[in-house]
């Protein structure tokens, strides 16, 4: 394993002698740096094979006592090794055209400490279904290709209808054509490396191949929607747009984690009234995806999709968590789910243990 400084943790001078690098909460100050402290860290930033550690510590007159400490000290700003099939070590894994750019890799890798490349190149294999392609489904399937996510599959039926246009919807000319059809053209004028797969030229098998789903829905979401996709333990994600704000949930794996009716079933208990309320609130046709609360849903829900998508990449174990953005106070708040022992998914975990 190469030793190498992540080239996406900045140098950055506070004085000529105090050298801070990375920006994050890894972030590693150091007062003080002789020259030869220094020719040892840029040797770092290029990449040194283990078993020449002593020889470029001498060439940069630094004795191999300090190397080590140095060493020791920037540890959390290394690279990880990663799937480096072709042995060019990470500094040379290969750039790919056709993945996305800049922001995402630099984020990638700082968020798994590897080749932001190589995170990307895991995610193009992974298969997303969007259940509702409206405008917040649209925005949401854009932002996973640009995230690199390959493959998006829908089985949205409907056409493009007035509600769904605007700045972050579809454009007005497309109104009338199948959403699944004007949903293709944007990808492919944007993004032409995801590609979105109508779910009905699929077999259901292949639809069973999804790494995960994702539901978006306006204040309650019908458990007729999601429950299909929970009996055959595909991995679900909800986004739920209402009048105080959003709701994003973890990703929720079946017959592991909490499911939705878990969470149905604790809000019944802490809401009196919840349960007569919520099936009303089923047949509204109110919308809650506002501009801020649309960004800022998406932004969460791709956040935490992301995180298990790169867990089935190989880049370390996803915390599982949800959140809940109160747009009234301006709170975020991260939410884990809770199994709710009156739930069937409880009883099913147990009898297979
Ligand atoms: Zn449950």
């Amino acid at each position: 394993m190469v030793l190498k400084l992540n080239p996406n943790h900045q140098l950055l001078w506070h004085n000529p002698s105090t050298l801070q690098i990375g920006t994050d909460a890894r972030s590693v100050v150091l007062p003080q740096l002789s020259a030869e402290q220094e020719r040892f860290i840029d040797a770092l930033y290029f990449g040194i094979a283990p078993n020449q550690l002593a020889a470029v510590a001498k060439q940069a007159r630094l004795p191999a006592q300090q190397a080590q400490q140095l060493l020791e000290q920037l540890k959390p700003l290394l690279q990880k090794p990663s799937d480096d099939q072709h042995g060019l070590g990470l500094a040379a894994f290969p750039e790919d055209p056709s993945q996305p750019q800049f922001a995402e890799t630099v984020w990638a890798s700082l968020q798994h400490s590897t080749s932001g490349q190589a995170v990307l190149n895991q995610r193009a294999k992974r298969v997303v279904q969007i259940d509702r392609l409206d405008a917040s489904g649209l925005l949401a399937m854009l932002a996973l290709a640009a995230a690199g996510v390959g493959t998006l599959v829908a089985l949205d039926q409907e056409v493009v209808s007035a509600a769904d246009t605007g700045p972050n919807g579809y454009p007005e000319g497309l109104i009338g054509h199948p959403r699944i059809t004007a949903a293709t053209l944007i990808l492919q004028a944007t993004w032409p490396a995801s590609r979105l797969v109508s779910g009905s030229q699929l077999r259901p098998n292949q639809l069973d191949t999804a790494d995960a789903v994702l539901f978006l829905a306006q204040q309650v979401i019908d458990p007729k929607r999601y429950g299909p996709w929970a009996a055959r333990g595909i991995p679900h994600q909800t986004l739920i747009f209402d009048a105080n704000g959003v709701e994003v949930s973890p990703v929720l794996l079946p017959g592991k984690t909490a499911c939705l009716n878990c969470q149905h079933l604790h809000r019944s208990q802490n809401q009196e009234h919840w349960g007569v309320v919520s099936s009303q609130l089923l047949t509204s046709s109110l919308r809650f995806d506002h501009t801020s609360n649309r960004f800022i849903g998406i932004g969460l829900a791709v956040q935490v999709l992301l995180g298990w998508l790169d867990e089935i990449g190989g880049f370390g174990c996803a915390d599982s968590h949800g959140f809940r953005y109160n747009c009234q106070t301006a709170e975020l708040e991260r939410v884990e789910w809770q199994r709710n022992q009156a739930c069937s998914c409880a009883l099913v975990t147990a009898s297979a243990a």
